[in-house]
């Protein structure tokens, strides 16, 4: 019996179990891939208060090491449900089940896609969400990023310095991503900028061969000859599995407030997968933390 079983090991689980585990309890965290979650993906981190610059793989080690060194353990293994008998809860993995005093589901998010007709089969055919991960692979090459947040930005920078051309697509006028993050793209001579344009179909058989994009003012097709389309819009949460005990919003986001509190007494929620205006590093270990707190705060009551 755990006292605190953590789904997900990016920074909100991984700072939930480091408040867990100082509070004395026994805490486990579950996470299908690795521990590190997204923050693994960004080269440079550069706005987490105290630390000027960090990559988020580092980070991530970081915040692991800490968790394993007050006592948190770690089990890879996809978490498939939540079961509250008489209190105690149930995790259930693909492999077992783990019993818990509290849970925190912080699942994070997942890569939202494009949507185009053959993407699956094109994904790691030219199709990719990673720039950090796949863009060596596109050395020398063309390529297209389609987004206008921070990640889109960061991702063309990354792709700016091994790529020939960058194209960065972007359906509005404006981007989403911070000023800074525009600036500094906007100095780059390999990336062209082409606003109100979103893509309409993938070009390719069996890899990607171009876009065909469109102009949203005039709406003019036009295609783009490449080698591979970085798709960066965003992120989805996938909390589907627990919907029965932590209620969901209406985009599929654990629907709690800045308490972490879910409708379930015993079972908390941090980060990126519960609802909320801002998804930053900076909030989501600052979800763990309360969710840890207010985990502790329940145990002890019981
Ligand atoms: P995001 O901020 O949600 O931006 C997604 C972008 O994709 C938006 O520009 C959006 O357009 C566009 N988009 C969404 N659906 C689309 C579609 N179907 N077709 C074309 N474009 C589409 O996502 P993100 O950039 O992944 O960032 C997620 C969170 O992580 C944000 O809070 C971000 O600030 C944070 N983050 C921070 C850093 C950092 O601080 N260094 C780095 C990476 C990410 P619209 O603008 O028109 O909605």
């Amino acid at each position: 019996m755990y006292d605190i079983v953590i789904i997900g090991a990016g920074p909100a689980g991984l700072a939930a179990a480091v408040y867990g585990q100082r509070a004395e309890k026994k805490t486990l965290l579950i996470d299908e891939k690795g521990y590190g979650g997204q923050i693994i993906n960004t080269p440079e981190v550069e706005n987490y208060p105290a630390i000027q610059k960090i990559s988020g793989f580092d980070f991530a080690n970081n915040l692991y090491q800490q968790a394993a060194d007050l006592g948190a353990e770690l089990t890879f293994e996809k978490a498939v449900g939540i079961e509250d008998r008489d209190g105690i809860k149930i995790v259930k993995t693909e492999g077992g089940a783990y019993e818990a005093k509290a849970v925190i589901v912080a699942t994070g998010a997942k890569n939202r896609p494009l949507g185009l007709d053959h993407e699956e089969e094109l994904t790691g055919r030219g199709v990719a969400y990673c720039a950090t991960c796949d863009g060596a692979f596109y050395r020398g090459r063309t390529v297209a990023v389609i987004g206008g947040g921070n990640t889109a930005l960061e991702d063309a920078e990354v792709l700016s310095g091994l790529a020939e051309k960058v194209y960065l697509i972007h359906r509005r006028d404006a981007f989403r991503g911070e000023e800074s993050n525009v600036k500094r793209i906007q100095g780059k001579e390999n990336v062209e900028i082409l606003l109100n344009t979103i893509p309409t179909a993938f070009l390719g058989e069996d890899r990607i061969t171009g876009l065909r994009i469109q102009d949203k003012e005039s709406g003019a097709e036009r295609e783009l000859q490449l080698d591979g389309v970085f798709v960066a819009i965003g992120q989805m949460p996938d909390n589907g599995a627990f919907a029965q005990q932590i209620q969901l919003d209406d985009k599929g986001y654990v629907a709690a407030g800045e308490d972490c509190l879910t409708k379930t007494p015993g079972i908390f929620t941090a980060g990126d997968c519960r609802t909320k205006k801002v998804r930053q590093l900076a909030t989501a270990v600052a979800d763990g933390a309360v969710a840890a707190l207010a985990a502790v705060e329940y145990i002890n009551q019981q």
